[in-house]
């Protein structure tokens, strides 16, 4: 089983993610496809008016601030767009892609957090209006129905909370628990840079290799932002029982296999 997360941010090549998952559905190969979609909710937010805000939690974890107007425009982007264009793109290769948000058939479901402590313009604040969570729960009953009949899953935040609202969840971490639930023994995460580095943004100093126990101090000493993120998602993953977590690089042919095959950052 595999779980491939493909981000949203500026620069990935989609065809290209498809047409790699297009030879493994082929070849047999089980699979989840995961997507973002941040570059665009941020364009479309702004075009509405409602440009996106972005905090920092005390512990250092960027993450959107999510309105219940920001989850409209997110669910415009996620679950239309983005997720639309690429069941389009994948039948147009002959996979039966169905897409599906974490809330249908409650497939992503977990605990809203209802105040998020953070720092804005370097002040601390307490956020109640906030739609966020985290999936605690994974459908796997219906990835499987879906699976066993020959439809390749993509999924896309937001998640379902326990008391049926919409929350927007991260899509890396997300990924992480699909990879656990399902007993993936793989999780590739692909984005617009070749994978962790060292010297962000010097592509030069890519770190081929993290050992599990060295996570928190690559995520301390090298990550920025979104970055640190996908290195706890990993985390979570690895620690779930997944083999390997591998971040590469979406912005090229073959994104897929070469992450198979090892290039970017193989967390293991
Ligand atoms: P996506 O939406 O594709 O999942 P994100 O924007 O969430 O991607 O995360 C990838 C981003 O993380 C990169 O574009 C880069 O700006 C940022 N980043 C921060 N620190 C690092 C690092 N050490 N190595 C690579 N990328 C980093």
């Amino acid at each position: 089983m595999l779980v491939v997360k493909v981000g949203g941010s500026e620069g990935i090549d989609y065809a290209a993610v498809c047409d790699d998952v297009q030879s493994l559905v082929e070849s047999g190969q089980r699979m989840v496809l995961v997507h973002g979609g941040s570059h665009l909710t941020n364009e479309v937010a702004t075009a509405l008016g409602h440009p996106p805000r972005f905090i920092t939690s005390p512990s250092g974890y960027t993450s959107r601030l999510t309105d219940k107007r920001t989850i409209e425009i997110f669910e415009m982007v996620y679950c239309g767009q983005m997720n639309k264009s690429l069941v389009e793109m994948l039948q147009a290769r002959g996979v039966n892609a169905i897409g599906l948000s974490g809330m249908d058939g409650r497939l992503w479901e977990g605990p809203r957090k209802k105040a998020v402590r953070a720092i804005e313009n370097g002040r601390k604040r307490v956020i109640r209006d906030n739609y966020t969570g985290k999936v605690e729960n994974v459908n796997t009953q219906l990835l499987n129905t879906l699976l066993d009949s020959g439809y390749l899953p993509v999924l896309t935040p937001p998640a379902i909370s326990f008391d049926g609202e919409a929350i927007n969840v991260d899509g890396d971490r997300a990924s992480g628990a699909t990879a656990v639930a399902m007993q993936a023994d793989t999780l590739i995460i692909l984005s617009n840079v070749p994978g962790v580095l060292k010297n962000f943004p010097d592509e030069a100093s890519l770190i081929q290799n993290i050992a599990v126990n060295d996570i928190d101090e690559v995520a301390e000493q090298h990550a920025e932002g979104r970055m640190k993120i996908k290195l706890l998602g990993a985390k979570e993953a690895l620690q779930g029982g997944v083999q390997r977590v591998i971040l590469g690089d979406a912005r090229g042919g073959s994104p897929i296999m070469h992450a198979v095959n090892g290039q970017g950052t193989v967390i293991e």
